[in-house]
């Protein structure tokens, strides 16, 4: 007798297909030639109620890799528009991802389930819809590797090799990520109807989104100004998330900024090592729009092409309108100042801030920059001098301090002894913003190459696994740890488009 019970496939329930058809075009996956599961994201289904009998399925296998479609979805790729590096583009959309539906977690969060790798789409333009197993294996680790330090990011579900080729500057197997985010809407997604003069459109994706992810403004007096403002405040707190991390973006277009104010999109990003302001990964930003030190600015450019596609609905008089917009994009301003604040405060072990801290970090940055220093260690480092008892782990010789920095250390802690908490709760609050494992590039490289060169998984699972308790230091694990050494560096980061 069988006492199985049968896996179960996820129910969806898509609420986007109820918006009018120029939103979106129905489109199937293409079928892949072999499908060969990569890796599933077991904690993720389980917050996410989907059936880890069934994830681990041929079923789910098959349904992941496009050659099957789920029970109860119509998959469809959105339209979406956008700025990129800074010229507007009229028309992009899903071209290599198909929505294959939303679900419903058992605590009521709704979430988008896409496949991204899964074959042209009608937006798919000279793109064959495709995705090299690098950038899947990249989007997974750097996702996990976000989710895990609570910046709010996209997840990812599941990697299917697709047992095809692809081809790129050099052909790579290919394969498929399923991708789960809060929604997929952007920026780019109001720009497609406002630039098209198509204000019913902006105002119904409006009055969407309001439903879907704010439905406590929608009886704010002006709700679409509220919309507005609260997608400046998530954009602000994020952009001072990843100064804080030292994570560098790379494509900031208008197109890969979701409302919902997660992180999309890992392209060519990075994890810096070394300190560099003016730092910058992406193969594709030659002028350095996207670098370090910019990304604050940029997030403000984003959200006034945001503003712009709301302005008809902020106020019937364009003048009231425009000024209303004005006073929410400054507003971003003092959100990220705060929130970057924050995100220094917790860094340095401070619980009220003081007058003379900006000068203080400014100084450290500066050592950071004269001296190279890794940026991920030498925070970490100075965790290691909060220390108060004999079960922290330090980093020892994987950072070693300059003399400035010793230096610099005498300022940190008078400042330190003026501050109210205690010494152990300051220990707790700088261990919680100063992880000692963050997605270096090189061993990202290193994993992407096994598994694309020899089809060996193995450092892919190591690293995952790593970056998933990234606070917690072990000597056994000092390899990943370790800022590059010359040779290992790398210095860009491709899109794998
Ligand atoms: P991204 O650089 O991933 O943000 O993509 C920018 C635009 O190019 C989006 O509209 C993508 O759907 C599209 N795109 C990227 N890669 C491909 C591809 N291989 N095939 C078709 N469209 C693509
Ligand atoms: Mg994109």
């Amino acid at each position: 007798m069988n006492t199985q019970t049968p896996a179960t496939s996820p129910q969806f329930d898509t609420t986007f297909a109820s918006l009018p058809e120029r939103f979106y075009s129905y489109a199937q996956p293409i079928s892949v030639a072999n499908a060969t599961p990569i890796t599933h994201n077991q904690e993720l289904a389980q917050e996410l109620g989907i059936d880890l009998q069934w994830l681990t399925s041929d079923e789910a296998l098959q349904v992941l890799a496009g050659n099957q479609t789920a029970m109860g979805s119509a998959p469809m790729a959105q339209a979406y528009a956008g700025h990129q590096f800074g010229t507007f583009n009229p028309t992009l959309g899903d071209g290599r991802a198909h929505l294959l539906g939303e679900i419903v977690t058992p605590n009521g969060e709704r979430f988008d389930l896409q496949l991204k790798g899964s074959g042209p789409t009608p937006y798919s333009r000279r793109g064959d819809g495709r995705s090299p197993l690098g950038p899947v294996l990249r989007e997974y680790l750097l996702s996990e590797a976000m989710s895990a330090l609570n910046v709010p990011t996209t997840r990812s579900l599941a990697a299917v090799a697709t047992g095809e080729t692809v081809m790129r500057q050099s052909p790579a197997p290919g394969a498929v990520l399923t991708r789960i985010a809060p929604s997929h809407i952007r920026v780019g997604s109001f720009e497609f109807f406002s630039r098209q003069g198509d204000d019913a459109g902006v105002k119904t994706l409006a009055d969407y989104c309001l439903k879907r992810h704010f439905p406590t403004l929608i009886a704010s007096p002006n709700p679409y100004l509220a919309l507005l403002n609260e997608v400046i405040e998530r954009q602000a707190k994020l952009i001072a998330q990843w100064q804080g991390f030292g994570f560098i973006h790379g494509v900031m277009n208008t197109d890969n900024v979701l409302i919902c104010g997660a992180t999309v999109d890992y392209g060519p990003c990075a994890f810096m090592d070394d300190y560099d302001g003016d730092k910058v990964f992406s193969s594709i930003d030659r002028q350095g729009r996207y670098r370090y030190n910019q990304q604050p600015g940029i997030g403000q450019w984003n959200m006034t092409r945001l503003a712009e596609a709301l302005l008809p609905l902020l106020d019937s008089d364009s003048d009231k309108a425009i000024a209303l917009a004005q006073e929410a994009l400054s507003s971003y301003v003092t959100h990220y100042g705060a929130a970057y604040q924050r995100v220094m405060s917790n860094k340095l072990g401070m619980s009220k801030p003081q007058p003379d801290d900006q000068k203080l970090t400014q100084q450290l940055f500066t050592i950071m920059t004269e001296h190279k220093l890794d940026f991920t260690l030498c925070f970490r480092y100075l965790v290691d001098q909060a220390a108060i008892d004999e079960s922290h782990q330090s980093i020892e010789d994987a950072f070693s301090a300059p003399d400035e920095l010793l230096v610099w250390q005498k300022k940190w802690q008078l400042r330190l002894d003026k501050d109210p908490q205690t010494k152990a709760q300051r220990y707790e609050q700088m261990k919680l913003a100063n992880p000692v494992f963050i997605a270096r590039n090189h061993q990202v490289e290193l994993a992407i190459r096994a598994a694309e060169d020899q089809g060996d998984y193995q450092p892919f699972y190591n690293l995952l696994e790593v970056l998933k308790v990234p606070y917690n230091y072990h000597s056994a694990l000092k390899k990943f740890a370790l800022t590059p050494m010359a040779q290992e560096v790398v210095t860009h980061t491709f899109c794998g488009t």
